[in-house]
């Protein structure tokens, strides 16, 4: 009879990533309620809790979202 083993988890270096499924772009996987990933493509992702993912298009230019949320 084996004796039960134990696996440690591995450490992701340099951690989890998002990848667009868009334009394959991959950025750092966004925290439960983070700011949103905003895409060079104009798809923003953002992790509205329990690692769902919400994304939405808001282009850059000629967006009509004047009520976006700014953050930086
Ligand atoms: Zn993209």
């Amino acid at each position: 009879m084996a004796a039960p083993r134990t696996y440690t988890p591995q450490q992701a270096t340099p951690g989890p990533t998002f990848t667009c499924p868009r334009c394959q772009r991959s950025y750092p996987y966004p925290h439960d309620y983070d700011r949103p990933i905003r895409c060079e493509c104009g798809w923003w992702y953002t992790n509205i809790g329990h690692s769902t993912i919400v994304e939405e298009f808001r282009p850059r230019i000629g967006g009509s979202d004047s009520d976006a949320p700014q953050y930086d």
